[in-house]
């Protein structure tokens, strides 16, 4: 299927930057079509309570905030398409975006694919994902009634995960591999004041232990390189995010990590017409509110571009004919 209409823009990814993206295109009349990702709503569909999205003084659930976010931008006649973009094709106006064998047109394309969980990598975590192994407190915690969880990591979110997962767990095990933290001082503060997390520094799991469900995790020791197992009912890896962007690594430029680059003070790619917002770009900020404010100034950047362009083809039009 090919969508006959050239859009005036697509906008793909269903998070905070996307849907603002919408927002501010629907309100300019670009009627943008956003194609959101079959899994819509991006990471805040696995965090609990939103305390620090301005405006919810009483805090939210991240699920809920991101069915407000899409509400607001179809409100204001934002099409949407639940479904994966499988290819773009950057080389040409229109720009090009395939989900399967269906094709949709459109002069500016907003990225905002996001970033997504990093897992541990090991063999043991793969087989036993959904039988014990989460990326996804929220998600999952309810699962862990008076149970042991394993959570891994040492940033920010394996402190909110573990400080969550003690709602609903009798014993939460922060495991990191250094004996120094990356996470916020308040946050680790919080965790540290909670009786039920204990800690393991300087260690890493080697392995998930558990055949039909997980039982414990083999840890290794990398002072000492001794290796001991301990028992546990669930693993929750809590290790960082990489960009959701190899749709894109062969048109776009990027860093190493895989995060798109941007001109500074800008949303605009080296492809005119196409810009990269929230998560996919920044790998500094990384919040709700941040990847909201880069959505809007993605919209705002595609608006000028449409207006540039269609002044010049007025211009163009109007000019003497020789
Ligand atoms: P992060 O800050 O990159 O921390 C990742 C942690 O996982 C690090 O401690 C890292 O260890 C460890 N790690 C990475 N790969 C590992 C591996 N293969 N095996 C074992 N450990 C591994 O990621 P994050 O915690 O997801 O936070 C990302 C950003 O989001 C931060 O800017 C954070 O402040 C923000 N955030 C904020 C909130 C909030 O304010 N509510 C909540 C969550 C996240 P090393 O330290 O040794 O590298």
């Amino acid at each position: 299927m090919t969508d006959n209409d050239v859009r005036h823009v697509i906008i793909i990814g269903g998070g905070p930057a996307g849907y603002t993206a919408a927002l501010y295109a629907a309100r300019a009349n670009l009627s943008p079509l956003v194609i959101e990702g079959f899994n819509w709503g991006g990471q805040l569909m696995i965090t609990s309570d939103v305390e620090n999205y301005p405006g919810y003084t009483e805090g939210v659930m991240g699920p809920e905030m991101m069915a407000d976010f899409r509400r607001q931008a179809e409100r204001f006649g934002a099409e949407f398409v639940t479904d994966d973009v499988t290819k773009v094709d950057f080389s040409e106006q229109p720009h090009r975006v395939y989900v399967g064998d269906d094709e949709y047109r459109a002069q500016t394309v907003i990225v905002a694919t996001g970033a997504s969980a990093r897992q541990l990598g090991l063999a043991s975590e793969q087989r036993l994902q959904g039988r014990g192994v989460s990326y996804c407190a929220t998600c999952d915690a309810a699962f862990f009634p008076e149970k042991h969880v394993v959570v891994v990591g040492g940033g920010d979110s394996a402190m909110e995960e573990a400080t969550f997962l003690t709602r609903f767990a009798a014993k939460v095990t922060i495991v990191h591999r250094r004996d120094e933290f990356r996470a916020s001082q308040i946050m680790l503060d919080r965790a540290h004041a909670n009786e039920k997390i204990e800690w393991i520094t300087n260690a890493v799991v080697e392995e998930v232990l558990g055949d039909e469900r997980v039982t414990g995790v083999k840890l290794r020791d990398l002072t000492t390189d001794e290796t001991w197992e301990i028992e546990a009912d669930g693993v929750f890896a809590a290790i960082g995010h990489d960009p959701n962007t190899a749709l894109f690594l062969d048109q776009l430029d990027h860093d190493e990590a895989g995060y798109l680059t941007t001109r500074p003070g800008s949303t605009e790619t080296k492809v005119p017409g196409v810009f990269a917002v929230g998560d996919v770009q920044d790998h500094v900020y990384r919040q709700a509110v941040t990847a909201a404010g880069s959505g809007c100034m993605g919209a705002l950047d595609a608006e000028r571009y449409l207006a540039a362009v269609e002044g010049h083809l007025m211009a163009a039009e109007a000019a003497p004919r020789l």
